[in-house]
């Protein structure tokens, strides 16, 4: 058995750097737990970043993924197999809509997909916001509203106009009636879990309808639950989408990204458009339909409200080392269900992150002063009070380092 110190040093010397070196070697999973190769265990609030719907190892997952390898594994698209019509039609049940369904492998492509039915439409200019994230892909990087990811890759394809999110008039300035399609994510999971102001979606629904312009909700992050909706724009009252992108908690630990379209929008992609040799893989479409009957047959999107309520109420309600009523460095804990931001009131995330993973706790910090958590949907009331108990000893000690100047 090699431990974390030599695992780490094999990676330095075999992977790329594009994600630097990552913070642990992991090399087991049970739930919300986790343990490395050194044998410490940890509680698992990252959930391979909003992808472990049912956390690690769950024997809904573990059985459908092994009964289809074990008799089907893969066909490519020349050919077809039942688990990705029984998901495309139960994605498409649980959106209660007419439509249809283009399985792929990531959030990225699943945007991909997405944008090239946009160039569809005979349009070529797009409206997406500023901080949005929507994958790494040239295309969906186009997208993405944050110029540092963009710049080494300049030029990017499109005709992409940026507006401030969640700016009515601002988003209504831009779309005009050459404009193919609008992207927004609900919340912006990694630009921080800024959520939208209530009346956005659907504001961005009335702008869209006018132009013809197709209404793209990015669910990547969002969707499958996360927020105790099966999709978050379903919190959103008369909201109706035109493209719904998903993959994270899609396939529950399994690659699966699909992108659902609505209506005429649903027609657009004719034969030889697009494609993926590993689209509608049967493994994974196995795996995102024990996702999905799990979610429904344990009563999960209650549950994701339920604990995510607990855990937030805990959060705030964290005293501060001076026993005063609230500990000074949470400034206040937003996002919705489980896919929560606890916004700090000095840019000392990331070593929250790390005194966390210290203490046991896995977290993420995707912004300077935010602390990010996507626990399993299926989060016990066990789980959500052990981190509220490790959590202020973790704020403590690196707010004390932050006030000594270090
Ligand atoms: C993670 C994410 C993506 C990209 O997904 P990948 O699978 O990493 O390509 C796109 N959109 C949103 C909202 C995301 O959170």
């Amino acid at each position: 058995m090699t431990g974390n110190q030599e695992l780490t040093e094999r990676w330095q010397g075999a992977l790329m750097d594009n994600y630097g070196t990552p913070r642990l070697p992991l090399v087991r999973g049970e739930g919300a737990r986790l343990w490395d190769a050194d044998g410490k265990e940890y509680l698992d609030f990252v959930g391979g970043i909003a992808v472990n719907a049912l956390g690690h190892a769950h024997p809904a997952i573990v059985e459908a993924v092994s009964k289809q390898i074990a008799s089907l594994g893969h066909v490519s698209n020349l050919f077809m197999a039942e688990p990705p019509i029984a998901l495309a039609e139960r994605l498409l049940q649980l959106f209660g809509r007419d439509g249809r369904v283009y399985f792929c492998n990531s959030g990225a492509e699943a945007n991909e997909g997405a944008f090239k039915i946009g160039r569809l439409t005979g349009r070529k200019h797009m409206v997406a916001t500023q901080g949005g994230f929507h994958g790494r892909t040239m295309g969906a990087l186009a997208l993405t509203g944050q110029p540092g990811k963009q710049e080494p890759f300049l030029p990017l394809p499109g005709d992409v106009t940026h507006v401030p999110y969640g700016d009515v008039e601002a988003l209504r300035a831009a779309v005009t009636e050459e404009t193919a399609l609008v992207i927004i994510e609900s919340i912006q999971g990694e630009n921080g879990v800024v959520v939208s102001p209530v009346g956005y979606l659907k504001a961005a629904r009335e702008i869209t309808r006018a132009t013809g312009t197709l209404l793209v909700l990015d669910e990547v992050q969002t969707g499958v639950g996360r927020t105790g909706h099966w999709f978050d724009y379903q919190a959103h009252e008369g909201v109706e989408p035109d493209i719904v992108t998903l993959a994270k908690g899609l396939g529950g630990g399994l690659p699966l990204g699909a992108t659902v379209a609505f209506g005429e929008t649903a027609e657009l992609l004719k034969p030889g458009h697009h494609g993926t040799t590993f689209g509608g893989n049967p493994v994974a479409c196995a795996a995102g339909l024990a996702v999905l009957d799990t979610i429904a047959s344990e009563g999960l999107l209650e549950n994701v409200k339920r604990a995510g309520e607990k855990l937030r109420e805990g959060i705030e309600g964290i005293k501060g080392a001076d026993g005063g009523s609230r500990n000074p460095l949470i400034e206040h804990v937003r996002g919705a269900g489980l896919l929560l931001g606890i916004v700090l009131s000095e840019p000392l995330a990331p070593q929250v992150q790390q005194a966390a993973q210290d203490a046991g706790l896995l977290v993420n910090a995707p912004a300077p002063n935010v602390v990010r958590l996507m626990p399993p949907l299926n989060l016990g009331d066990d789980e959500v009070d052990a981190f509220l108990r490790a959590l202020p000893g973790v704020l403590d000690d690196v707010y004390g380092d932050g006030r000594s100047g270090e």
